[in-house]
């Protein structure tokens, strides 16, 4: 079976000011399988949105390759892109902006299956209802308007316009960072149910590990657009091997005063460098307690230690 992602050495570098290009993804390669989720983490302007942009096709790959359930989208004709696109659905950050104010919620949600001509007039109508059901949400709220929901309801019917096309890949872009603390267990365990139910592939992409803990079957740690670890969730919580993993995880507050006390002080200093000027060799180097004469010179080449994948050239 294809996967629902790969993505080989994929680039996205945008024009800088100067002419240096910004390279906000730079070499990631990496794959989804079916009913996985991925996390995707890293600091703010690791790269980590542009790729999930990159993938939807809001941003045009520089190089490299994205294949959707074995279809290369990179230089593929519009209605290649066009029927490939149903497969792959995101679900943003704010749910404000992803709905049309002047669209009842049932028209958002029955939009892309009237576009692409799948239901009409009654039938429409019931897989709406169905749909909004299947996110809790009730079928008679089909004719209200976004206003008139809380934001965990609006961010179910962005949910509930994500699946209609039933999408072989989820991409959810921080889906409950702009959420009251209170609702955002319930938007993940939604997310996390409907994923069970659908057997659907996630990229998750998220800035907060304990969201990525909650969901992921594999976590990937992005760094100033490059990969720097890749493995499955217990283990690179329990044993993260990059200097970077160990810093985010360092900063992750715990709730027992007792399990904080004990944590190690993994020091995470100054800013992260422009993706317009990385630093030569390990790119990590300028920010790294551990770093040696090499990391300065030398790309850490990316290799397995057991199921985790890293690239650093002291991690063991
Ligand atoms: S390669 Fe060197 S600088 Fe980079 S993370 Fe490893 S030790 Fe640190």
């Amino acid at each position: 079976m294809n996967a629902p992602l790969d993505l080989h050495d994929l680039h996205v570098h945008f024009p800088g000011r100067g002419g240096a290009p910004i390279r906000a993804v730079d070499g990631v390669s990496l794959s989804i399988a079916p009913g996985e989720t991925l996390g995707l983490v890293g600091e703010s302007g690791c790269g980590k949105s542009t790729l999930a942009n990159a993938v939807v096709g809001l941003l045009p790959p520089t190089s490299g390759s994205v294949r959707v359930l074995g279809t290369e989208l990179v230089g593929a004709s519009r209605a290649t892109l066009r029927a490939m696109r149903a497969r792959v659905q995101m679900v943003f950050q704010d749910p404000v902006t992803s709905l049309n104010p002047r669209m009842t919620v049932g028209e958002a949600i029955g939009e892309p299956l009237l576009v692409r001509n799948l239901f009409r007039g009654a039938a429409l109508r019931t897989e709406v209802a169905r749909l909004l059901e299947e996110v809790g949400l009730r079928p008679s709220q089909a004719g209200n308007y976004p206003h008139q929901f809380s934001g965990g309801q609006r961010q179910r019917v962005v949910i509930a316009r994500a699946l209609a096309l039933r999408p072989a890949l989820l991409i959810c872009d921080e889906p409950v960072s702009a959420l009251d603390v209170s609702v955002r267990a319930q938007v993940l365990n939604l997310l996390v149910e409907l994923q069970a139910q659908h057997g659907m592939a996630n990229l998750f992409v998220s800035h907060d590990l304990a969201v990525v803990r909650h969901v992921a079957d594999r976590v990937a740690v992005m760094y100033l657009g490059r990969l720097v670890e890749l493995a499955p969730r217990d283990a690179l919580f329990a044993t993260p091997r990059h200097p970077y993993t160990r810093a985010l995880l360092a900063a992750v507050p715990e709730p027992d005063p007792v399990v904080q006390r004990a944590k190690p002080h993994v020091p995470l200093t100054g800013e992260i460098p422009s993706p317009a000027a990385p630093p030569p060799g390990c790119r990590f180097h300028t920010r790294c307690p551990l770093a040696i004469a090499r990391c300065r010179s030398e790309v850490p080449a990316w290799r397995m230690i057991g199921e985790t994948g890293v690239a650093c050239h002291v991690a063991y």
